[in-house]
């Protein structure tokens, strides 16, 4: 295929990418680089935005995990290596009981992502949750990403039925062989079928809802099957979402081995996140925004603060409040320490994570003149 009309005239990826700001919502749009693509990234860029906005002014959304328990062995995951079993996130799931309290006594929250270190669907609980949050007008999502593995068809249809906005499925390859290397104990076949099941059910119930994205890992071995992989992803009607290979964790697993091709086909324009950082002087992506945007709350109620956050709590907002946890000194702390406006302190997590201690926030923060007005309105709220 031959470069676009668009790329033609000069749009291609690189002048796309030394402006740096919306390849990150390339991703999400169709490859080639077509105009259309474009104003689609555009429309994503600013949905993106007036959300975070709108979030940050009502304040009305939190991460709240439902499950922090995962049937796979993914080869570098903490989960699944058995790290967070035996610290601060522990291993178990939301309770129906405890869920209904939270949103009964936080009537402001009208948007809540279930996942984060586990998998929702082992969550016994899950279609009575699905269930109060749909009475309640309560949004939820699993954005953060699920393995998709093992759902029963009461749930798949509890998604539907209950409007379930959207649901981030990790597909590492295209093939069971690719799949596996990474996702050990997943089953492809498997993964497939439920995508399958659950679009007949949004059939059934008349809903676009969830809304479905194919969140790929790009490995050294999976990294050729980029473009088979959104192929199937479209005609299962899917956003596709190609990420790299998480940092922080120890050594890289199957680290990319045709980084040009990466460049190329993955739509991001780097083969990694360091290139990312290096190349465009900004993160790919940037946790620390959950602690003014939607705290993290870990399934037993420990206060997080963020979704990578693994070291330390900021209180229990099933023993005190929501309100009272983020209004706590060590959260206001925190949230100037991560401005750059207060030193570092030994208590904080923040000081054990990879982000904090590459000033992810602050740089980002101070790349852009929309980006430093930003950072002044977070810092009046962290005062
Ligand atoms: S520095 Fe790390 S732990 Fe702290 S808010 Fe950012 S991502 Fe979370």
């Amino acid at each position: 295929m031959g470069p676009s009309r668009f790329q033609a005239r000069g749009w291609g990826q690189e002048r796309f990418g030394q402006h740096g700001r919306l390849l990150p919502y390339v991703q999400h749009a169709d490859y080639p680089l077509t105009k259309a693509a474009l104003i689609q990234a555009m429309r994503l860029r600013i949905g993106k935005t007036v959300r975070a906005l709108k979030r940050f002014l009502l304040a009305d959304g939190v991460k709240l995990e439902a499950s922090s328990r995962c049937q796979l062995k993914c080869v570098v995951c903490p989960t699944a290596k058995g790290e967070n079993r035996k610290g601060t996130i522990g291993w178990g799931d939301l309770t129906l009981e405890t869920f209904e309290r939270f949103v009964r006594n936080n009537r402001r929250i009208r948007h809540i992502e279930l996942s984060n270190w586990g998998e929702i669907f082992l969550n016994p609980a899950l279609n009575e949750i699905l269930s109060v949050a749909h009475r309640r007008g309560i949004k939820l999502t699993a954005n953060n990403g699920v393995n998709f593995n093992s759902v029963r068809d009461d749930t798949l249809e509890a998604l539907a039925k209950y409007r379930f906005r959207s649901l981030t499925i990790a597909i590492d390859g295209a093939t069971p062989e690719s799949y596996r290397e990474y996702r050990r104990g997943g089953d492809f076949n498997r993964v497939i079928a439920n995508i399958e099941k659950l679009n007949q059910f949004k059939r059934r119930h008349r809903s676009r809802y969830p809304v479905l994205t194919w969140q790929f890992v790009i490995f050294g071995h999976n990294e050729h099957e980029l473009d088979r992989a959104r192929a199937m992803a479209r005609s299962l009607g899917m956003n596709f979402s190609p990420t790299f290979n998480a940092e922080g964790w120890g050594p890289q697993f199957s680290p990319v081995k045709d980084r040009d091709l990466v460049r190329a086909r993955s739509g991001i324009g780097a083969a990694s996140f360091t290139e990312f950082r290096e190349k465009y002087r900004r993160e790919l992506v940037m946790p620390c925004q959950d602690m003014w945007l939607s705290p993290q709350i870990n399934w037993d109620g420990k206060m997080l603060g963020c979704c990578v956050n693994v070291w330390g709590d900021y209180g229990n907002v099933f023993e005190s409040s929501l309100d009272e946890c983020l209004a706590g000194e060590k959260y206001r702390y925190a949230q100037k320490m991560l401005l750059g406006h207060a030193a570092a302190r030994s208590d904080i997590p923040c000081v054990k994570c990879h982000f904090y201690q590459r000033h992810a926030l602050t740089r980002t923060l101070a790349s852009s003149w929309p980006l430093r007005i930003a950072r002044r309105v977070l810092l009046a709220k962290a005062v």
